[in-house]
């Protein structure tokens, strides 16, 4: 055996508790589906349907907060590794090498790229590989594997929240009502989080459970027509692990086909693809002009504000994407053959150009991001452009609000200096120039800084009407 998850401690992820299931987390309620990039990937109606219409539910506020836990959870729930929803041979849901914290791709997309063979299954990973080892001690190895690496039960962020009980979906008991009604909201989103982070390794851990009590139930069956299909058979976990290769990124073994970068060909787990993700929306980086005083981000126009798409992880190469050449050896679980039913071909059937040849790595030339096999870090995270508007809108709602402040101080305090100089804009004036200067009249500047202000604070609500139409 000897194939422990020691490796995967060393890494900052939390495999310290007992096993089973995933870590907790923030996700985003998040799918805007590109229509364009769904039409060429080919994704099915229902995929596209689908992500369509939660898009519009899940997008900008507006929804009770009932609303947003129910979101959160179905996210969740679509997380976790169950052993029946397979795709030759491996799963729709990560293994858990990176924490659950780490997991705000669009799961449904996810799903539906693995069942359309566009994106390599989640295998279950190996520590390392012998090549020295025996069929049955392989089979006997991959058979003792969780479906679900270990997980943190008590990480730190949630020591002392209460979590009441789980099987009630009302936890408003367990909020101090002596707080303020902001610190009760920050309470009740850590005590949500806690909650959930428990139901998740609950959800996994049951399916951990039926995984191996169907594993013991199939063995003690003398009948093979009556075990539980949906199990690998021993030639399946034979043919898929017998043939692996190591993620560079996570240095974890897994069958092959992987998928490979589209740019420069380099292997990647699905698992450590799900984690390349654009960088917040952020201003670009300007030249500084010694000459003029430095702009805070806070005073900067917020449509300038930029989001990059995610790079390359091996050669910087921008719009990361891969490709997936799916194996032609086993077409099992979902859209294939019962994985229990699977058979290796003899040795005199195997086909030259079978899928399941490692040794010639990718079979197609760098291909570009919009070219239909290629799925993007974009396409599975397709709320990147609503990020970017709602952060230009944050911004934009905040600077409207600091206009606003400012105006009603000129109007409470006649020696604001802005009633005397109403040009804050250009930096600050020296006070003896500023007190020089005449404004001919005060109140009528004022006024029309006021009028400014409606418009531009109508501006910012029909910006945000407009884009939650987009997104709708
Ligand atoms: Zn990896
Ligand atoms: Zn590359």
């Amino acid at each position: 055996m000897g194939n422990t998850f020691a490796k995967l401690d060393e890494n900052e992820n939390a495999f310290k508790g007992r096993s089973t299931s995933v870590g907790s987390g923030t996700m985003r309620p998040n799918n805007i589906a590109e229509r364009r990039r769904g039409v060429s990937m080919g994704l099915s109606n229902n995929v596209r349907s689908r992500a369509n219409s939660t898009g519009s539910q899940l997008m900008y506020k507006k929804k009770s907060t009932r609303e947003r836990d129910l979101i959160k959870e179905s996210f969740a729930k679509q997380l976790v590794v169950r052993y029946d929803e397979s795709v030759d041979g491996g799963y729709l849901a990560p293994h858990g090498c990176y924490t659950f914290e780490k997991l705000d791709y669009d799961p449904s997309l996810v799903r539906s790229l693995i069942t359309a063979r566009k994106l390599a299954p989640f295998y279950i990973p190996l520590q390392d590989f012998d090549e020295s080892w025996t069929r049955d001690e392989l089979i006997k190895i991959v058979d003792g594997l969780p479906l679900h690496a270990a997980v943190n039960e008590n990480p730190e962020e949630f020591e002392d929240i209460p979590i009441g009980n789980l099987k009630r979906q009302n936890f408003d008991e367990l909020i101090d009502k002596s707080l303020s009604k902001k610190e009760q909201r920050k309470q009740r989103s850590k005590i949500f989080k806690a909650r959930l982070h428990r139901k998740r390794i609950m959800w996994q851990e049951q399916e951990n459970v039926a995984f191996l009590e169907q594993k013991l139930e199939s063995k003690r069956e003398p009948n093979p027509s009556k075990r539980n299909l949906a199990l690998p058979s021993p030639d399946l976990n034979h043919t898929i692990y017998k043939k692996g290769i190591e993620c560079p990124i996570c240095f974890l073994y897994y069958p092959e086909p992987l998928n490979y970068s589209r740019c420069c060909l380099q292997p990647i787990c699905t698992e450590c693809f799900v984690q390349i993700k654009r960088g917040d929306p952020h201003f670009p980086h300007e030249e500084v002009d010694p000459t003029k005083p430095v702009t805070s981000d806070d005073e900067k126009d917020p449509n300038l504000l930029i989001s990059e798409p995610a790079s390359c992880a091996y050669c910087a190469t921008p719009n990361f994407g891969i490709t997936y050449q799916p194996p032609t050896n086993r077409k099992t679980g979902i859209g294939g053959m019962p994985p229990g039913s699977y058979k290796a071909p003899r040795d005199d059937e195997i086909n030259v150009n079978d899928g399941s040849d490692s040794e010639e790595g990718p079979r197609t030339p760098s291909k570009s991001p919009e070219d239909p096999e290629v799925v993007t870090s974009d396409m599975i995270r397709p709320d990147w452009k609503a990020k970017l508007d709602k952060e230009r809108l944050r911004l934009a709602r905040r600077s409207a609000n600091a206009t606003a402040i400012h105006v009603s101080n000129q109007l409470v305090d006649p020696d604001h200096p802005s009633r005397r100089d109403s040009n804050t804009d250009s930096g600050p004036t020296p006070t003896t120039a500023r007190s020089q200067r005449l404004v001919p009249n005060p109140m009528a500047e004022l006024e029309n800084q006021m009028v400014e202000q409606a418009i531009r604070l109508s501006l910012v609500d029909e910006e945000e009407r407009k884009s939650s139409q987009r997104h709708r």
